[in-house]
């Protein structure tokens, strides 16, 4: 099938070619896709696209009407499309469910261990030929109370790494999953979590329900110097009530992934400019912040899962067969 590549990148290229066995003619557009960019897509009937590409409804109905059949995510999240509008289309959307929860567990975990020891601090010190060690204290994370918020396949992977470090694992999920019970994780209210963790850590997805899920309120539950960890999606965090907790000191570390506002500015090189964004820019400024962008998921591994995942989707929809990995409305 003629598929249309939006946001791509030289490593999408590279792993979507050489996973490509049934000769799909992909053809890659550096644009992100939005109402926009949309016309690109003409007489595409697949269109395939990333996390911050922007599908909601008036893009979607641009697509429709070019002729465009299938939306095949290179993700596992969906917030960034209108599946009501899409299925009120007849577009099918299908995803990547899982290609490697260990990726976005173990940057999460890097995080931590960066923001608690200060390595940031530490390397570049050092390389200043200044050996003090002022600054640098940090904590044990044995014993330490640790809070997943969210315990599917990526809060799994995080608490069985965080029990390794011999942390206390707490958690909150409306659907406490069995296999972290058995690693010994005490499921509680989120209000109880926020108040009994020193370390918290966020894997739920974005939705209307967990939209600012940490918000004023539910920072003022939180221990004085807890430390907030978001790989999940930017949305989960109100940004300014998150910055007014770092100043009074109720969040001591805060280490961030995802941004609410990161399509204006993640996967780019935007060192020449000036950045507007005042939130963004008062967060860089804190000792105690540490941001990457976007990049959890991206190990080799997540990229050939993510490749071969949404070729066999494509597959699947090319041959009619059903789309196991399809997103339904719900
Ligand atoms: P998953 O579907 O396996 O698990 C999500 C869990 O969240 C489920 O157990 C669900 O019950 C729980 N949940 C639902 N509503 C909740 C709520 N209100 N409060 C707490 N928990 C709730 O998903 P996953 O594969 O573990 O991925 C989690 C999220 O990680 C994705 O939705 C995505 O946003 C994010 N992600 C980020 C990256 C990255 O590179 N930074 C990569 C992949 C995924």
């Amino acid at each position: 099938m003629k598929v249309a590549i939006f946001s791509s990148k030289s490593y999408d290229q590279q792993f979507l070619k050489a996973a490509n066995t049934n000769d799909h003619e992909l053809i890659f557009l550096e644009p992100r896709l939005t109402a926009t960019t949309a016309p690109l897509a003409k007489d595409f009937p697949v269109v395939c696209v990333f996390i911050n590409d922007q599908l909601d409804s008036e893009t979607l109905e641009i697509l429709a009407a070019q002729g465009t059949q299938l939306v095949a995510l290179r993700s596992a999240g969906f917030n960034n499309v209108d599946i009501a509008k899409a299925t009120e289309l007849g577009l099918t959307v299908v995803r990547v469910p899982a290609y490697s929860p260990y990726s976005v567990a173990e940057h999460a975990v890097g995080m931590i261990l960066m923001l608690n020891r200060k390595l940031y601090r530490a390397y570049n010190r050092v390389r200043d030929d200044n050996f003090s060690l002022e600054g640098l204290l940090g904590f044990d994370l044995h014993n330490c109370p640790v809070g997943i918020v969210g315990t599917g396949k990526i809060g799994q992977c995080f608490a069985q790494i965080m029990k390794g470090f011999g942390c206390q694992l707490l958690a909150y999920d409306p659907y406490p999953n069995p296999a972290c019970i058995d690693l010994g994780v005490t499921y509680m209210a989120l209000e109880d979590l926020l108040a009994q963790s020193k370390i918290i850590s966020l894997h739920c997805p974005l939705m209307p329900e967990t939209h600012h899920i940490i918000n004023a309120q539910t920072l003022r539950a939180f221990q004085p110097g807890t430390m907030l960890i978001n790989t999940s999606r930017g949305g989960l965090i109100d940004t300014p009530a998150v910055i007014d907790a770092i100043k009074s000191g109720q969040v001591g570390y805060l280490g961030i992934d995802v941004y609410e506002q990161e399509e204006n500015l993640f996967f780019e090189d935007l060192s020449d400019t000036v950045i507007q964004d005042d939130h963004f820019q008062l967060l860089q400024s804190f000792p105690n912040v540490l941001i990457t962008a976007h990049q959890a998921f991206f190990t080799r591994n997540a990229l050939e899962n993510i490749a071969s995942t949404t070729l066999s989707n494509i597959a699947d929809f090319a041959a009619g067969r059903p789309c196991v990995n399809q997103v339904k409305l719900t």
